[in-house]
Order: C-alpha cells, then sequence, then structure tokens
C-alpha cells in the first residue's frame, strides 16, 4: 500500500466489535463444520433476512431527492403558512414514483407518477402528495382499494391483466377524464425531470386574519414536458428499467438540479357553493379561464440521498401533514387519505417512523407520543399525560385552536354530492381531447388506446370500451372502433 492510499476502515459487527474475517466462517478445521458461536456469521444472515420491509402497496418504485422551496412572489394574503411567507426558503425532499409496479418494474410503464413533496417548515412538516396529473380516476375513497386491484395482478395468473382495467374503468365512468389524460402523452413522460407536478386535490388556504380560500397547487416543470412514445417506452422497458431513477440521481450528481415553478389557483371561499363544477371532485379540473394560475415559488432538487432505502424507501408521506395555514377540503378522496397514508407507514415502517431522518421536522417536537418499537427520540415531556403541572407542553390554544375546516350538517347518507349532480363524467376529457391536443397528439392518444384494448380485452368490456369513448368524443371512439374493428 503507498502512503497515499487511505487506509480503509476495519470492518466491525453492528456492536461496533472488530471482526476476525470478511472472507471465512468459523468452523471447527478447514472442511467444517461451521460454528454457531461465529456471532458475526448469524448477525449477517439474520440481518440480511429482514433487509427488506413491506413494498408500499401502491407507489413501489420510486426515486427522490432533498432540495428547497424558495418563495418568489407575496401570496400572505391568502395563507399564512410558514413556508408561503416572502422571503421563505425551505428544505425540502421530493419522491417520484410510478403506482401499479413493483420495486423492480420498469420505470417507463404508462402509469401516473406519484409527485411526493415533504417541507420542513418552521411550523413542522408540510407534505403535499400529489401526482403528475391534476385529475385520479375515482372521486370517492370507497373505490381507491378496487381501482388499484383492478390496476395490480390477476389473482388466478399474477399477470397484470388489461381486461380488469378495462372492466373497472369503463363500469366506473367516472374514470374518462383520468384514462384520457393516461393513454395521451403525458401517460409516460420522457424522464421524471420532465413532468408537471399537482397537488390534485382541492386544499384550504386560511390567511393570518383568518379568511379562508380554495386551493389548487401546480408544479411546472422548468425543463419542459417531454413524453416517451409507447414504443420508446417498451423499448426502455427492457433496455434500462431504471431509467427515470438513474436520470434524475444523474442529472443531480452532475449538477444540472432540476426545478419545478409553483402556481396556485384560488377561489374564493363563498364561490365552492354555486361554481359550475363541484371544485371537490377529483376527477374535474378548475379551468384556467376561470381562476387564473398565480405564482408563488421555485422548487430545486440539488442534493442526492446518500443512502436510498434510509433516506427514500423509508420516506413517509402523509396528506394529514398540514400546517397551520392549510387545510383540507370536502374532497372526499383526500378525506380518505388523511387516514390511510400514517396507517400504511405504521404497518410498513413501524409506529415511530416520524423519528427517521427524511421524516424528522426540522422544527421542535413536543409531542406527547412514547415508546414502541424502534424509538429512540427521549420523549421531551417530562410526564407522558397532558395536562400536567410539571411544565409539560400545552397546546397555545390563542395561536392555533381554529381548525382550517367549514360548517356542515346533514343526514348520515352515501350519496354523491348534492349541489353538482348535474355534472358529468365526460365533459372536461372531451374538452381536452378537442380542444387541447393536436391532431398529432389526438392521434397518438387514438392509438395507445387501441394498442392497449388489443391486448387481452374480452368482447364484452371492449364493447363498453367503444361507447366509453364515443361519449368522450364521438370521432375519438369511431377512431378507436376502427383500430379494434370493434361495432
Ligand atoms: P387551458 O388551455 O388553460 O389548459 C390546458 C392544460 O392542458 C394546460 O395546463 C396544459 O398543461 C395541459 N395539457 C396540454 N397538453 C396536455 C396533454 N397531452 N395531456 C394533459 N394535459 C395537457 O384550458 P382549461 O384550463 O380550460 O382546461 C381544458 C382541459 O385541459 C381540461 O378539461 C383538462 O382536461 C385539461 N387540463 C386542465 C388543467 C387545469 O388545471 N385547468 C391542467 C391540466 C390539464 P401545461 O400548461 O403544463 O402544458
Amino acid at each position: 500500500m503507498s502512503e497515499s492510499t487511505p487506509r480503509a476502515p476495519y470492518t466491525t459487527n453492528n456492536a461496533g466489535i472488530p471482526v476476525e474475517s470478511d472472507e471465512h466462517s468459523l468452523t471447527v478445521g478447514p472442511d467444517g463444520p461451521i460454528l454457531l458461536q461465529d456471532h458475526y456469521l448469524i448477525e449477517k444472515m439474520a440481518q440480511f433476512n429482514r433487509e427488506r420491509v413491506p413494498e408500499r402497496v401502491v407507489h413501489a418504485k420510486g426515486s427522490g431527492a432533498y432540495g428547497f422551496f424558495e418563495v418568489t412572489n407575496d401570496v400572505s394574503q391568502f395563507t399564512k403558512a410558514d413556508l408561503f411567507q416572502p422571503g421563505r426558503r425551505t428544505e425540502m425532499l421530493a419522491r417520484f414514483s410510478t403506482v401499479a409496479g413493483e420495486q423492480g418494474s420498469p420505470d417507463t410503464w404508462r402509469d401516473p407518477r406519484g409527485f411526493a413533496l415533504k417541507f420542513y417548515t418552521g411550523q413542522g412538516n408540510y407534505d403535499l402528495v400529489g401526482n403528475n396529473t391534476p385529475i385520479f380516476f375515482v372521486r370517492d375513497t370507497i373505490k381507491f382499494q378496487d381501482f388499484i386491484r383492478s390496476q395490480k395482478r390477476h389473482p388466478a395468473t399474477g399477470l397484470r391483466s388489461n381486461d380488469m382495467q378495462w372492466d373497472f374503468w369503463t363500469l366506473s365512468p367516472e374514470s374518462a377524464h383520468q384514462v384520457t389524460w393516461l393513454m395521451g402523452d403525458r401517460g409516460i413522460p420522457r424522464t421524471y425531470r420532465h413532468m408537471n407536478g399537482y397537488g390534485s386535490h382541492t386544499y384550504m388556504w386560511v390567511n393570518g386574519a383568518g379568511e379562508r380560500f380554495w386551493v389548487k397547487y401546480h408544479f411546472k416543470t422548468d425543463q419542459g414536458i417531454d413524453f416517451l412514445t409507447q414504443a420508446e417506452a417498451d423499448g426502455l422497458a427492457g433496455q434500462d428499467a431504471d431509467r427515470h431513477r438513474r436520470d434524475l440521481y444523474e442529472s443531480i450528481a452532475s449538477g444540472d438540479a432540476p426545478s419545478w415553478t409553483l402556481k396556485v389557483q384560488i377561489m374564493p371561499f363563498e364561490d365552492a357553493a354555486d361554481y359550475r363544477f363541484n371544485p371537490f371532485d377529483l376527477t374535474k379540473v378548475w379551468p384556467h379561464g376561470d381562476y387564473p394560475l398565480i405564482d408563488v415559488g421555485r422548487m430545486v432538487l440539488d442534493r442526492n440521498p446518500e443512502d436510498y432505502f434510509v433516506h427514500i424507501e423509508q420516506a413517509a408521506f402523509e396528506p394529514s401533514n398540514m400546517v397551520p395555514g392549510i387545510g383540507p377540503s370536502p374532497d372526499k378522496m383526500l378525506l380518505g387519505r388523511l387516514f390511510s397514508y400514517p396507517d400504511t407507514h405504521r404497518y410498513r415502517i413501524g409506529p415511530n417512523y416520524a423519528q427517521l431522518p427524511p421524516n424528522r421536522p426540522r422544527s421542535a417536537v413536543n409531542s406527547y407520543a412514547k415508546d414502541g418499537p424502534m424509538r429512540y427520540e427521549p420523549s421531551r415531556a417530562s410526564r407522558p399525560y397532558a395536562p400536567n403541572s410539571y411544565g409539560g407542553p400545552a397546546a397555545d390554544v390563542g395561536r392555533f385552536g381554529d381548525p382550517a375546516g367549514w360548517a356542515t350538517a346533514g343526514e348520515m347518507v352515501r350519496e354523491a354530492t348534492a349541489r353538482h349532480r348535474e355534472d358529468d363524467d365526460f365533459g372536461q376529457a372531451g374538452t381536452m381531447v378537442r380542444e387541447v391536443l393536436d391532431d398529432a397528439a389526438r392521434e397518438r392518444l387514438a392509438s395507445n388506446i387501441s394498442g392497449h384494448l388489443l391486448d387481452g380485452v374480452t368482447r364484452p368490456v371492449l364493447e363498453r370500451a367503444l361507447q366509453y369513448w364515443r361519449q368522450v368524443d364521438k370521432d375519438l371512439g369511431d377512431t378507436v372502433a376502427a383500430k379494434v374493428g370493434g361495432g
């Protein structure tokens, strides 16, 4: 070894004790048997068997990076949230993902992409857990599990099944807007850097005077929108299944930090009651002509995680992490997600997941939570209950006592929202086809749909699919019918 070669550290076991060999088990004579007292060998085998946590049931394959969000425009008249105050710069983490595939699945399958953000604000973590699409397939959280199962694997064959997907979609017409989006160019982004992100749901903002607004978030990529054709994506699935993960990591490592400009649509609180669409329906957008985009700031991802498992696999995003100045809306998908995300983290990585490096708030945590598996942060409260007379934390009702909410009352029912019964499932999808796409994009849309339908979709489901597309747009439906040879 030359003098300039740094000496590698010596191997230890998990307790820091130097080990005797990286190469040989402890045996009785060179040919064995192996001895149970080789604690290091036992530790290696046992640790290896436990290296995986359950993969996420959705959004299993992901990639992410750290960065910052900086405010460029004053929106303090709409929200008092710490991270959106003028001049503020907030550390953050982003995780992008596919939805239906497993951890090893190709990055280039046609699928929406998760766009999950965690902002380490001065008043706790704010998580905005959106997608690269402003809409979703269903509008009531009770259908989410069914939707996902239709996208996952067939119980008998273990194969993904286009027949299951179209069966569910055509029996759930509220999916039409999102399926139109999915089958179009944006259904396979060129890279994670070349897609927009959306908060998707409507949220509430509350300003310092207690005034409430409804808000939708749009993160516009500064790299420009770009996509892969079906043929390009199919090729990459075989050549470089990790293409999007590789691209994100290598871009940041080379100093080419991707960025997104955050814009919001703001709806005055009172407008929601008689707006022409149900503003809380996750299958609908707010047309920009009604509520124009307002600049807020810029998000930059400039730091790769030093350990993928620690920082990205164990990252736990939850829409219920809303900070003062931000609240939920009556969107039934959002209200369901407020429960399901923290619940899945407790199952997947344990009840003390909030203490792990990617999830730990950078502001003070004065919680009364205690104990449980893998807890290592001692509680700051000397008495484990509130109120107590030993100086324990006490809620500051004067500052934080007003929940971001709305008035509601009524009989318990299982019904669609009453005020917007006239909303249809196909109108906004049709607008996209006729007014947003050009001829070439419409042709690719028809070709992507017909290719998908011709891959294992059975006759009655296929006939329903043609009806579905004719309701989105008559010409599109006829074109698809001609391509698949249907009636
Ligand atoms: P606008 O013309 O103001 O907006 C159209 C939007 O469509 C733009 O935001 C654009 O995003 C996006 N877009 C362009 N090409 C595609 C594509 N291939 N797939 C998906 N989205 C695309 O019209 P409106 O706001 O009145 O909306 C018209 C229709 O556009 C809606 O019915 C909806 O289907 C779609 N849309 C609307 C959005 C909204 O929030 N209002 C957002 C996304 C889609 P970009 O500017 O980033 O290129």
